[in-house]
């Protein structure tokens, strides 16, 4: 479909005088398609009495104008200036010619060329225009769950291919009425070319059914039914944006009992979705940072700092011990609907059982999800792929993204150079892959942990999509060191000759190079990557202290406490170990993470021997059964089946343990998911207090076993916890409070974290001037905030995360930018 504007010169703005006149041919590159940005062009150059055309093409927008020079370059100009706000321009190519004589301006026909690098956009929150045109009785769109426009509504989880058309989406089944196409046909519109443009008498339309799939009601009856089932306490399973979500009264604590123990989820936080800002104020402080972040095209679940409220408002079940909520506002018209029939806020989360997916179809949800909705309310708009809500909050005075899904996947992150195509397929928990193309690396949206057949056919399915979307042949593939993860194992799989995996998908299956990196290697580089773009390219050397749970170490140790120096920022595809924390024992391996009181064993263990054991005023140690004892006294003693590792993430667990705090038991034994023992930590400490215990930076052998990309290096540290414990062990005996003992132990870390960037920034250590901050561990706002204003304070450049979560959903950015420099190296 071509549309025709008048003529510059029947336009009125001609005087009938041409000076100067000129062609001007440009490339738009960025998230220019679905955005309403034609049309933009369109009226611009109409207004500007311009002629010429403009079209999709694979990469982008392509733009012709002809006209005096002069409005050529206030059309540049404004260009840039006036886009439509979701759009964002990553680059502008611009060439001048020699006239042709358009007479008039056009839209054109998408062009469809070989390879493809057009930004898809993520799905965006209701606009205000169609949240206000759903809620007036005269519209057309009254009530209509499904209302959108260029500004607002599905993108990621409906395209099916590429360009951007509506018959490359979900929607490719739903015939637009007479009324919706003049909208989408009509350049002045705000639904011109809206792909998912539908109303009452042509789009989706909703269902509520039983668990078992039979159908209770249609249409407008269906949202009510669903809306009663919330009303009577039930758990609701609702098709959203980008999958199913469960959803139950947040006043209820039976609902929340119910939902917590058929969804097997006996702790983690739970989401809330409330109506509007002024709602979220009534549950949490609410800046007017966060109100923006709240209520932004985004519109991620954001924590925010919880009130303390009477019981009848929000049940204790939500959040327990968290000083933080994580609140959402409405993310579709149908969320809207839904919540202005309800005067409470809803829990909203994943439509998974814990550790798998969320599920996008029908009937995948009707079978996965029957055990724990009691309703369900469906729609016939079919899901592409599945996007999870976002998590960010406000820090240190900016928004941090921490798990990267709908509104920000898959934005890409843009490089500094051209980077081959490649894939890198993340580590293992929170898992994310991504795909590097010309200079943007796709980052796939949050994938979770990869412990179930259903994540690894998820992660193949994303890894997959990616390819066929932008039709890439990628050259190399990186992974994590660990030998075991699924997503090692797969990368081996696809890069073996006749591993068939790309060419069962219709992808050409090239000579694939494979290349690992190491976890902490790869949170360094994912920090960096992300810095350059916000603050021009980095230069010179870094120092990573990469501060998190769990990574392979090629040494055969868990890698977690790591202090890597990159000589080259820019191309971080080297990496020096200055320091680490010195390791301890993890009895039983990974399983250790689910019970700290093994990993204080360990530590006690190292600090007083045999004695240790015989321990009873520690009431995490005094949980062991005799018979358990005698098992770790042995492990301890012998090394069987207890590695060693110096991850932070432990220690945290440990000193929790030792505290005797966290997990379902209160006294610090097990928990049941990673962190819960650390988080409870953070937030028994006191900010108040500054005191610290003694971590001292000791010199150390240089440890056996190098990574790939590892620089060899003579001078190696270690910050010695044993001090510490001590120290803390102490004042436990003194009856100090658990606050002051979890605060100086924070305070203890960011000491420590300072005396190992000033070692880096000797001679010896490289002379670093600059620190990034990755890792998991980073997540613990009271460690962020404080080592970052201190190294501030001691005149390091520091580098954290915005866009991209510190934790291992980053991996996969720091694997592409490690795997990039190690290529373009030789
Ligand atoms: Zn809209
Ligand atoms: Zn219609
Ligand atoms: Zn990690």
């Amino acid at each position: 479909m071509t549309l025709e504007a008048p003529s510059a010169a029947a336009s009125g703005h001609q005087t009938g005088e041409r000076p100067n006149p000129s062609l001007l041919r440009l490339a738009v590159r960025g998230a220019v398609q679905g955005v309403g940005f034609r049309p933009f062009v369109y009226r611009l150059a109409h207004e500007l009495a311009l002629a010429g055309w403009v079209r999709n093409d694979s990469h982008g927008v392509e733009i012709e104008v002809e006209g005096p020079r002069e409005r050529l370059e206030t059309f540049l100009a404004r260009l840039a200036l006036d886009k439509p706000a979701p759009a964002f321009l990553q680059s502008v190519e611009a060439l001048w010619l020699t006239p042709v004589g358009h007479a008039s301006f056009a839209i054109r026909e998408s062009e469809r060329q070989a390879g493809t690098s057009a930004i898809v956009l993520p799905d965006l929150a209701t606009c205000a225009e169609c949240r206000s045109e759903t809620f007036a009785p005269d519209n057309r769109r009254y009530r209509y769950p499904f209302t959108n426009c260029t500004h607002c509504g599905p993108r990621f989880s409906i395209v099916l291919g590429l360009p951007y058309d509506r018959p490359a989406t979900t929607m490719r089944a739903f015939e637009l009425c007479p009324a919706c196409r003049s909208e989408y046909e009509d350049p002045s519109s705000r639904r011109f070319h809206a792909q998912p443009n539908a109303c009452p008498d042509c789009g989706p339309q909703l269902a509520s059914t039983e668990p078992d799939g039979s159908e209770r009601a249609h249409g407008a009856a269906a949202l009510a039914d669903a809306q009663a089932a919330l009303v009577a306490g039930g758990i609701l399973a609702m098709k959203g944006v980008g999958g199913f979500q469960l959803l139950c009264d947040a006043r209820s604590a039976a609902a929340i009992a119910q939902l917590r123990q058929r969804k097997r989820r006996p702790a983690k936080p739970l989401a809330l979705m409330v109506r509007d800002v002024a709602a979220a104020r009534e549950l949490c402080a609410v800046s007017p940072e966060e109100a923006a972040l709240l209520a932004s095209p985004q519109a991620p679940i954001v924590l925010l700092r919880r009130r303390t409220l009477p019981g009848r408002l929000l049940a204790d079940g939500i959040a327990p011990g968290n000083p933080r909520l994580g609140v959402m506002l409405p993310t579709s018209p149908l969320h809207h609907l839904l919540l202005e029939g309800i005067d409470f806020p809803l829990v909203a989360t994943s439509g998974n059982l814990t550790d798998e997916p969320i599920a996008i179809a029908d009937r995948d949800a009707l079978d996965r999800l029957a055990g724990i909705a009691d309703r369900f309310l469906l729609h016939d708009r079919p899901i592409a792929r599945h996007v999870d809500d976002s998590v960010a909050w406000l820090m240190s005075g900016g928004p941090q993204v921490l798990r990267r899904a709908r509104g920000y996947a898959p934005l890409p992150v843009v490089t500094v150079r051209e980077v081959p195509c490649m894939i890198a397929t993340g580590a293992h928990q929170k898992a994310a892959v991504a795909m590097s193309l010309g200079r943007q690396v796709f980052l796939s949206q949050h994938l979770g942990d990869m412990e179930t057949p259903e994540a690894h056919a998820a992660f193949e399915r994303v890894v997959l999509d990616l390819l066929a979307l932008y039709a890439a042949t990628p050259t190399a593939i990186a992974h994590d060191l660990h030998p075991d993860y699924p997503t090692t194992r797969w990368a081996q799989r696809a890069a073996s000759p006749g591993g068939g995996l790309l060419g069962r998908a219709g992808l050409a299956e090239g000579n694939l190079r494979l290349i690992a990196v190491q976890h902490h290697h790869a949170h360094l580089a994912s920090c960096l990557v992300e810095n350059h773009g916000a603050r021009g390219a980095l230069a010179g050397p870094a120092l990573g202290l990469c501060f998190d749970g769990t990574g392979y170490g090629p040494d055969g140790t868990v890698w977690g406490g790591e202090a890597l120096v990159t000589p080259d920022a820019a191309a971080p595809g080297d990496f020096l170990r200055l320091a680490r924390l010195r390791p301890f024992r993890l009895p039983g391996g990974e399983a250790a993470v689910r019970e700290p009181r093994r990993i204080a064993l360990a530590l006690l263990h190292e600090l007083e021997g045999e004695a240790a054991l015989d321990r009873a005023d520690l009431p995490a140690l005094a949980s062991f059964r005799p018979a358990e004892r005698s098992v770790f006294a042995r492990m301890l003693a012998t090394g069987w089946n207890a590695p060693w590792t110096s991850s932070l993430g432990r220690l945290f667990d440990g000193v929790a343990a030792l505290l005797g705090i966290g997990g379902g038991a209160g006294d610090g034994a097990r928990v049941s998911f990673e962190g819960e023992a650390a988080m409870a930590l953070e937030f028994a400490a006191d900010p108040r207090e500054l005191g610290s215990y003694p971590l001292p930076l000791v010199a150390s052998v240089s440890p056996a076993g190098r990574a790939p990309g590892q620089i060899s290096s003579t001078s190696f540290h270690e910050l010695d916890w044993r001090p510490l414990i001590a120290a803390l062990l102490d004042d436990r005996r003194r009856g100090e409070p658990v606050s002051r003992m979890a605060a100086r132990f924070h305070q203890a870390l960011v000491d420590g974290g300072l005396a190992v960037a000033r070692l880096a920034g000797t001679r010896e250590g490289g002379g670093v001037g600059q620190v990034a901050l990755s890792g998991g561990c980073f997540q613990n706002r009271l460690l962020s905030e404080r080592l970052a204003t201190t190294l501030g304070a001691a005149g390091f450049r520091v580098l954290t995360h915005r866009a991209v979560p510190a934790n291992d959903g980053g991996i996969a950015l720091g694997q592409i930018a490690v795997a990039a420099a190690r290529l373009a190296a030789n």
